[in-house]
C-alpha cells in the first residue's frame, strides 16, 4: 500500500518507527508534514494540495496530530477521508478525544467507569461540584492540557475554590475530578489497535508527585493487563472512533477507571517499556483494513 503519516515531527521517535515498519514491510511510506496541505474546494471532487502540487493517490493516512494544531490538522483527515482514503482514526474521533470533557461525556454515555467528574462555571456552583465528586482533597484539569500540565491537584476545598476562580477569570474551562488516592500516582497506558491491546505499561509517579506523566519524571514498567482492564480500552478506543489510541486508566478500588484516550500516542516509551513492535503493529493492522476493509459504515 502507500501510505502518509501525518506528522509534524519527522525526526521523532514515533515518525521514525512508523516509516521504518512500513518500509520494512515493503510498503510505500511517506512522512508528510500536516501543516503543508492546502484544502481545495473549488472543484467538484474533494481535493488536496501537498506544498502547493497537487497530491498523489495514498491508499491510506496515520494522521498524528499534535495538540496545538487540533483544528487545521482534523480539517485535513476530514478531506482525506471524503476522497476515501483509508484512516485508522477519523477527525470526529480526534477532536473528541482532545476534549477531555467530550470525551467524558461520550464514554460515560456507554458506561465506562470514569472518575467522578464536574464542569460548572459559574463560582456559586463551584463548591457544590467540588462537594459532589467526593470532596478534597481534589484534581482540577484544564480541559485541554497535555503531558501533565494544567492537571492539579488541590489538598482543600477553599484552595480548590480559589484555582478553579481564578482559572474561569482567565476564561479557562476546567474539570472537577475526583482524587483517585488509591491509585497512589501510577496509570495504566494501553495501546489499542483495532480490536486488541497491543501493548501495555504502568507509569509509576516520581516521588510525592501524584501525575505520573513521563513528561513529569515518571518511570514505566511493562505490564499484563487482566481482560477487564483490556476490555475497557478496546472498547473506550471503539466508542470515541479510533482504531490507534492511547488508553490512560487508573487503577481504582472497583476495577478501571479511564481518564483519557490519546488519539496519537507516543510509541517510544511503550516500544522501550516492553520490547514490542508497536509501529509494526499498527502498519500491519492499516494494511489489512485497506486490503478488507471491515464493512463499518462510520469508517468511511
Ligand atoms: P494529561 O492529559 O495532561 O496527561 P491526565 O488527565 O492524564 O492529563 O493526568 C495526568 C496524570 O495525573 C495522570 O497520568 C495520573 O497519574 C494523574 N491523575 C489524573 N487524574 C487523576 C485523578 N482523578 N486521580 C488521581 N490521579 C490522577
Amino acid at each position: 500500500m502507500k501510505i502518509a503519516v501525518l506528522s509534524r515531527a519527522p525526526q521523532s521517535y514515533s515518525t521514525q518507527r512508523l516509516r521504518a515498519a512500513a518500509a520494512q514491510r515493503g510498503h510505500n511510506v511517506k512522512v508528510l508534514n500536516t501543516l503543508r496541505f492546502a484544502i481545495d474546494l473549488t472543484s467538484d471532487e474533494p481535493d488536496l494540495l501537498y506544498r502547493g502540487k497537487q497530491l498523489s493517490d495514498y491508499d491510506a493516512i496515520l494522521p498524528r496530530i499534535g495538540s496545538s494544531i487540533t483544528y487545521f490538522g482534523t480539517a485535513v483527515v476530514r478531506q482525506f477521508e471524503q476522497m476515501d482514503v483509508y484512516t485508522p482514526n477519523t477527525a470526529n474521533g480526534i477532536q473528541s478525544a482532545r476534549d477531555k470533557l467530550r470525551a467524558n461525556q461520550i464514554l460515560s454515555r456507554h458506561n465506562i467507569a470514569m472518575p467522578a467528574t464536574a464542569f460548572v462555571r459559574n463560582r456559586a456552583d463551584v463548591r457544590q461540584a467540588i462537594e459532589r465528586v467526593g470532596g478534597a482533597p481534589v484534581v482540577i484539569k484544564l480541559l485541554e492540557g497535555t503531558q501533565g500540565i494544567g492537571v492539579i491537584l488541590a489538598p482543600q476545598v477553599k484552595v480548590a475554590e480559589a484555582i478553579i476562580e481564578t482559572l474561569h477569570s482567565t476564561n479557562q474551562n476546567v474539570l472537577i475530578q475526583k482524587f483517585i488516592s488509591e491509585s497512589r500516582g501510577r496509570d495504566i497506558r494501553a495501546l489499542v489497535v483495532g480490536d486488541r491491546v497491543v501493548a501495555a505499561m504502568r507509569r509509576v509517579a516520581e516521588g510525592d508527585e501524584f501525575r505520573s506523566n513521563v513528561h513529569r519524571g515518571g518511570r514505566v514498567e511493562a505490564v499484563t493487563l487482566s481482560p477487564e482492564y483490556e476490555q475497557t480500552a478496546v472498547r473506550s478506543a471503539q466508542i470515541m472512533g479510533l482504531r490507534v489510541a492511547g488508553v490512560d486508566m487508573l487503577e481504582g478500588n472497583d476495577g478501571p477507571l479511564v481518564m483519557e484516550v490519546n488519539s496519537s500516542p507516543g510509541l517510544q516509551g511503550i516500544e522501550l517499556a516492553t520490547g514490542l513492535d508497536v509501529a509494526g503493529a499498527i502498519i500491519d493492522y492499516i494494511a489489512s483494513q485497506v486490503d478488507f476493509p471491515e464493512i463499518d459504515v462510520r469508517q468511511r
